[in-house]
């Protein structure tokens, strides 16, 4: 009894009767390393590269970018780090892309959407990444924010693989994306749901829009419904399909995720104790289960009553 107390605090992500739901640490450099190792973290879901862009007239050079992506492999090597792309735009403006002019940036050129018209920061990064993932031992996946479309998933794996980087996924950002889950898993590696955006596009709600919480909270049903759909496509091609927005940190929503067919959470490595408890407690059919009548709710209060 004393060891399974011990392993539900600092082992691997697992419903009670052992369905694995990995557990991951959001990064946004090596700082933050430290923190996931406490957490007993099983490696990082999402790595926000836009911290070295922010702030600059010019790009960071590609040695700079390969020094920093380093340091954070390195510190994770024998485990997988999901590293993003550049997400600029929108609430990430970056001065020296010149976005000035777009009278709705949400909706405008942001994310994977940049290398149309700047396609060689695109890959300068990922020759960077290539060449900071070398020999440090860590699992590397790429994959690119804000992505609607099949082709622009094509592209991108295309890109990554030329790169010589052997794994490619897409944040599903975007309901479009979400409904086309299963196309997208045919040209890529695997999917990871941004459920901050995804939110906020889904219910035309700016996620930095306090007055309208209630429409971006995660437990609102047609959002689990999206997210059903991507983990359905994932569990159908056999491809990982993870959450790493701040639905993720939520240790109620957890059960509710793994039901959805979600096999990995990447959060603030802070939530990751809590969250880790939280999956101990329900068997993978209660989850399933679960994640039913979460989807079948009526409102997000009815949805939180069901898990309780
Ligand atoms: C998200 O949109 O949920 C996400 C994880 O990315 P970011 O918060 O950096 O936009
Ligand atoms: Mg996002």
């Amino acid at each position: 009894a004393a060891h399974a107390a011990k392993s539900e605090l600092t082992g691997p992500g697992a419903t009670s009767d052992g369905h694995a739901v990995k557990l991951l640490a959001n990064v946004g450099s090596a700082k933050n390393v430290p923190a996931a190792d406490e957490a007993h973290a099983e490696g990082v879901g999402l790595f926000r590269t836009e911290l070295l862009f922010l702030d600059r007239t010019a790009e960071p050079a590609r040695d700079e970018q390969v020094t920093a992506y380093r340091e954070v492999f390195r510190g994770m090597a024998g485990r997988r780090v999901v590293i993003r792309t550049l997400d600029a735009g929108a609430d990430k403006p970056l001065p020296f892309l010149n976005q000035d002019g777009e009278p709705n940036p949400a909706l405008g050129v942001r994310g994977l959407r940049v290398a149309r018209q700047r396609p060689e920061v695109l890959t300068t990064q990922l020759a960077a990444i290539a060449a900071a993932a070398a020999d440090t031992g860590a699992d590397v996946w790429v994959m690119a924010p804000m992505v609607s479309t099949l082709t622009e998933a094509a592209g991108f794996a295309a890109a990554v693989h030329e790169a010589g980087l052997p794994r490619a996924g897409v944040m599903i950002e975007v309901p479009a994306a979400a409904l086309r889950a299963r196309d997208l898993l045919g040209v890529v590696d695997f999917l990871s749901i941004g459920t901050n955006d995804l939110s906020q596009y889904t219910f035309a709600a700016d996620r930095m829009c306090g007055d309208l919480a209630d429409l971006l909270d995660p437990w609102q049903p047609a959002l689990l419904q999206l997210i059903a759909i991507c983990g359905e496509a994932g569990r159908e091609s056999g491809k990982p399909v993870g959450v790493c927005g701040e639905a993720a940190a939520d240790p109620a929503l957890a059960p509710v995720l793994a039901g959805l067919g979600i096999g990995s959470l990447s959060m603030s490595p802070r939530a990751i104790p809590a969250v880790r408890a939280s999956l101990a407690r329900y068997t993978y059919d209660e989850c399933r289960r679960l994640a039913e009548l979460a989807v079948a709710a009526p409102d997000a209060a009815s949805a939180r009553k069901i898990v309780g």
